[in-house]
């Protein structure tokens, strides 16, 4: 990587959010000189409105279930728990800030030039930097579009009304009764979230079942689990419009009903995040998902602008941003040639309550790709609840390929499955057989041994 440049910088990052910082950094530590431009708040999404907030949330709303299983074994509360909004928030806000101190320290200590200032690109190695102070331009060998996504919210009478994800975080006051629209992630996990906190919740989704790609059995168990919680579940059915009432929204569905509500969340997902960024000036076009196509190398169709994370095709999660940082560091700051990534064993996890953690294929999707699959699930009261008394359950699988016996898929709905599916996923990714899992000796008494102890087949 040539230092002396006729460019001010060898790279330029737009957007600080997970992917851009890594990019940043990792690249500086080439000994590239690198400037990164963000006008909004360091860390992105996951930062400040996504994973660390909403798992924050996520934590305080299991405590709800957390105080009625103490009683069995023992735990006598002086009264009934209450529960006050204002405290949650305001620490999460403060954890917030402490975060974005960190981030600015490390791109700092990484030797990185933070411009607090919006970007837009000029040419395929200028950009327009502005701010308060006004334009200025910077030049760079390469730039890279890291800007993200962007919350979406479907156009009918009353949408106004209705907040997104990025503006749910800091109410002012505690939504007494909570709707949200849309049946994918931000919606499961704020359903979960405000009903564990106390709200009466609606969730409004359109299609049979919430969730869509996950896998089938695992939907039909989170529903269950959901609607047992007091999740008030409404599906094949949408927002028609919303009126505002003196103090709270009216919300009429297309089937009828009419709820009374104080906050509406439309979680009805996210598009790339490009306005004012430049890509027309240059002839950049999307492709039909609305994402930025990109190359192995994360080049666009100007190899001096690259572009990752949410801009571009494949799932939108941070480890994903920062995994493809790395690799893109690699491509264009170092002499190794990464090897590519593999996008189909990438776990995730859903914090709904239960939470979901899921790695490799669904049980539709293995029917579909190999000839003959073995499936083997488990659903079971894990142990914490012989005394709590309460009836949440836990659903285990793992899907087989018959030929070769490699575990294509596995699935987890219950207490931390994230955690545990990403132990599992290592293996899934190594493509490990179903007797690698047998062999493997479990960990007593913990409800993770029975992904190792599975032997009953449950269906071919
Ligand atoms: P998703 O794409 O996951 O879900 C959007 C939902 O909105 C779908 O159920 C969709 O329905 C519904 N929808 C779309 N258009 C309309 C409409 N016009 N009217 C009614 N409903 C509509 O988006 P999210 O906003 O939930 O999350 C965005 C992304 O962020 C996720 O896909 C995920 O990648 C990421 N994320 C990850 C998290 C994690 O890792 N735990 C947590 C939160 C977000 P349909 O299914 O019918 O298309």
């Amino acid at each position: 990587m040539a230092n002396a440049s006729e460019y001010e910088y060898d790279l330029l990052v737009i957007g600080a959010g997970s992917g851009g910082v890594r990019t940043a950094r990792m690249a500086a530590a080439t000994g590239a000189r690198v400037a990164i431009a963000e006008d909004r708040y360091l860390g992105g999404t996951c930062v400040n409105v996504g994973c660390v907030p909403k798992k924050l949330y996520s934590y305080a709303a299991h405590f709800h279930d957390s105080f009625d299983d103490a009683a069995g074994f023992g735990w006598q509360l002086p009264g009934p728990a209450s529960f006050d909004w204002a405290t949650l928030r305001d620490n999460k806000i403060s954890e917030i800030k402490r975060l974005n101190g960190i981030y600015q320290r490390m791109l700092e200590g990484a030797g990185v030039t933070l411009f607090n200032a919006r970007a837009s690109l000029a040419d395929a190695h200028t950009v327009i930097m502005s701010s308060e102070h006004g334009d200025t331009t910077v030049t760079a060998e390469k730039i890279v579009l890291a800007t993200g996504g962007w919350p979406w919210v479907p156009d009918f009478p009353g949408s106004e009304y209705a907040l997104d994800s990025n503006q749910i975080f800091d109410l002012a006051s505690f939504p007494k009764r909570f709707l949200v629209l849309g049946g994918g992630y931000i919606a499961v996990e704020f359903a979960s979230i405000f009903n564990g906190l106390g709200s009466d919740t609606h969730l409004i989704y359109r299609g049979e079942l919430f969730l869509k790609g996950f896998d089938q059995q695992v939907r039909e168990f989170t529903c269950a689990q959901m609607e047992h919680k007091g999740v008030n579940l409404h599906f094949n059915t949408n927002i028609e419009r919303i009126e505002a009432t003196q103090d709270a929204y009216s919300v009429y569905l297309t089937n009828g009903d009419v709820l009374e509500v104080d906050v509406v969340l439309a979680a009805t997902g996210r598009k790339a995040n490009i306005n004012n960024l430049g890509l027309d000036k240059l002839g950049l076009s999307l492709d039909e998902q609305g994402k930025i196509p990109v190359n192995e190398r994360f080049e666009t169709a100007l190899p001096s602008i690259l572009a990752l994370g949410d801009l571009t095709a494949g799932p939108e999660l941070t480890p994903v941003a920062i995994a493809e940082a790395m690799q893109l560091v690699d491509h264009h700051f170092t002499d190794t040639v990464p090897k590519a990534l593999d996008y189909s064993t990438i776990p995730t996890a859903v914090f709904c309550h239960p939470n979901i953690g899921t790695v490799g294929l669904s049980e539709e999707a293995a029917r579909e790709k190999f000839t003959n699959i073995r499936v083997y699930s488990t659903d079971f009261r894990a142990m914490k609840h012989t005394l709590s008394g309460s009836h949440e359950r836990t659903l285990m699988k793992l899907i087989v390929d018959d030929a070769t016996d490699v575990v294509v898929g596995a699935h987890m709905v219950g207490e931390e499955a994230g955690e545990v599916i990403q132990g599992i996923a290592i293996a899934v990714r190594a493509g490990l057989t179903k007797e690698d899992f047998d062999r493997t000796v479990g960990i007593h008494p913990t409800g993770a041994e029975e992904f190792v102890t599975l032997r009953t087949l449950t269906r071919t």
